[in-house]
């Protein structure tokens, strides 16, 4: 019937919820890394048609590069633009493309094909010369290849401006490096097929406040790129083609959660003060400097954790002692009268930085991660602490090392804390001596010998989500066990709870910064075992302050001695959140 739109029928799709918040805008789908490219045999006669299409995708790639250098200048600065500079070397690889034409005319097989087969043949033989500067290059190569690859499938937007426009990016992963990129003007939110709650890009989702949902197994198949896509991050709901009536639906929830951000924005300046009177420090934890704004728009007492690594990602030198010393004397300064918590590089896991010579691990989380990588380049951890001291004479900084698993990795950080500020003052650059130095609580051999670590710092901050994930012995970022990473086991009730007395013992304070903290189901246990702190995503800070203002301290201990009873996690979760739905049903999802 001439005239008469087709209308597509509205289909949805069920992922993990891990960012809060509804988006509707048109998808931008990124390959998937492992996509399979078949061996297609090609005839003679079409040989100038896959060359064609070589140079039409070798063009758009350019054209595509220039455009995001552009985009980052202006975003950053011309320095950090000009890491392009070597990507577009790539795209005009004389000996590259020669290969490239040559093997087609000998094997007459796809172009996407033979372009990856050699793309990674290339990338082998740079790798094996022992050159910094060349295994670099293997980096940009692997990325052009992909862009090119992508061009080649037909996966990337025809016209690569569509990028500069508002959308939702559907892919099969994002890394927390990728997701440190993102335009937050122009991304919406993100759906992939894999991924968790806990990894860290699904923490950095919170953070930026765009909805996201992950584990959504073979979306990339199902999603073209301008989709039409509604992406419901409450529910973990991707509707693509959203019906009138769904759309409806949408503004009205969208309305109604709106509301309630409005009533939490008038308790911005009040104490998260219990009702019967115990002040639990409510603060923020940040990933990017520029979340600082949302730290005191939020209404948080200053920075809890401050995740220094992501100043490493996505560039080729780490940052210097002065451009670290700049961005921590700048949240200071937008903290006060408030303090930071500035937690020391916790490169490895799922963060890997290509400032650094790369590595390969079997168990990354299990490897040479945080505190031990900064112990073993101690020229990295001296330029960061170098910095952290000098930002410290503000007087509102502590430091706090991530993942410490005994007395031993305290004592020797703490040496090397000592050797820089004898540097500092024998050079007569002002820092503040006096600093004090805190610890993650995230192993559990940390908690277990807390009663020690406790004599030597001057707090403590439980980071549930590795401690979960080293007790439980499950995997943070696997989506395929994420029923078994369960915040309320038994053994984690315990093991707060002895980090929490141990600290008592001896006079100091504990948080807690893990993700727990932004859960407002589990305030009521937080408290009742006797934490002293909560930093919490900056955007959850309202809810978790209006939920600490409900409840009663001693009626939350009484609970937390029941639960610290019960032998399984649903009934402990139970107790929890029984106690919150009686306090504060409205703000529960
Ligand atoms: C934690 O492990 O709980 C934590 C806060 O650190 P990260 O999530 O950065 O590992
Ligand atoms: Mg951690």
């Amino acid at each position: 019937m001439r005239g008469v739109k087709k209308i597509k029928s509205e289909k949805r799709f069920h992922g993990i919820p891990v960012a809060h918040g509804i988006a509707h805008f048109p998808a931008l789908v990124h390959l998937a890394e492992e996509e399979e490219i078949l061996p297609e045999v090609v005839s003679t006669e079409n040989l100038p048609g896959e060359i064609g299409r070589f140079e039409a995708a070798l063009i758009a790639t350019r054209i595509e590069l220039l455009e995001i250098q552009q985009k980052i200048a202006s975003a950053i600065g011309a320095h950090d633009a000009s890491i392009f500079d070597a990507h577009l070397l790539v795209v005009e690889d004389r000996t590259l493309i020669d290969e490239v034409l040559r093997s087609l005319e000998r094997d007459h097989l796809c172009i996407e094909y033979i372009f990856q087969e050699v793309a990674r043949k290339y990338c082998k033989t740079l790798e094996a010369i022992d050159d910094p500067y060349l295994r670099e290059r293997v980096v940009d190569i692997e990325d052009v290849a992909r862009r090119v690859i992508r061009h080649l499938l037909g996966k990337a937007p025809q016209n690569p401006a569509a990028q500069a426009q508002s959308h939702i990016i559907v892919a099969h992963n994002l890394t927390p490096s990728d997701t440190a990129q993102l335009d937050r003007k122009l991304v919406h939110g993100f759906v992939t097929e894999i991924g968790s709650k806990t990894s860290h890009t699904a923490i950095m989702a919170r953070s930026l406040e765009i909805p996201a949902i992950v584990g959504m197994q073979g979306i990339c198949q199902q999603i073209q790129i301008g989709d039409d896509i509604l992406i419901d991050g409450y529910n973990g709901l991707l509707i693509l083609n959203p019906s009138p009536a769904t759309l409806a639906e949408y503004e009205r929830l969208s309305r109604e959660k709106e509301q309630v951000v409005e009533r939490l924005r008038l308790i911005r300046e009040t104490a998260s003060t219990t009702r019967d009177g115990r002040h639990i420090v409510l603060s923020a934890n940040i990933d990017l400097p520029d979340e600082m704004s949302d730290v005191a728009a939020n209404g948080a007492e200053g920075v809890g954790l401050f995740r220094t690594e992501f100043l490493y990602l996505n560039r080729t030198t780490p940052p210097s002692e002065e451009e670290q010393f700049e961005h921590y004397r700048s949240a200071a300064e937008q903290a006060l009268p408030h303090s930071v918590i500035i937690r020391t590089l916790d490169i490895g896991g799922d963060k890997v930085a290509s400032s650094f010579e790369t590595w390969e691990e079997e168990n990354p989380f299990l490897g040479c991660r945080a505190i031990r990588f900064c112990l073993e380049n101690p020229a990295i951890f001296k330029t960061q602490l170098r910095a952290i001291l000098r930002a410290a004479t503000i007087n509102n900084i502590r430091i706090m090392y991530p993942m410490i698993s005994g007395i031993e990795e305290l004592r020797r950080a703490n040496a090397i804390l000592e050797e820089c500020k004898q540097e500092l003052a024998g050079k007569g650059i002002p820092f503040n001596p006096w600093i004090e130095v805190g610890i993650m609580i995230e192993t559990p051999s940390a908690v277990l010998v807390a009663d020690h670590l406790a004599r030597e710092v001057r707090f403590f901050s439980i980071g549930t989500n590795d401690l979960i994930q080293y007790s439980i012995a499950v995997d943070r970022l696997n989506d395929r066990i994420a029923h078994l990473y369960n915040p309320t086991h038994p053994s984690i009730l315990r093991m707060i709870k002895m980090v929490v007395e141990s600290a008592r013992a001896r006079g100091i304070w504990t948080g807690i910064c893990g993700e727990m903290a932004s859960d407002i189901q589990l305030t009521p246990l937080l408290i009742g075992l006797g934490l002293e702190e909560l930093s919490a995503t900056s955007a959850m800070v309202p809810r978790v302050k209006k939920a600490v203002q409900s409840l009663d301290a001693g009626a939350c201990g009484k609970m937390a001695a029941q639960a610290l009873e019960a032998d399984e996690s649903a009934a402990i979760l139970e107790l929890s959140r029984s106690m919150a739905l009686a306090n504060y049903a409205d703000l529960m999802d």
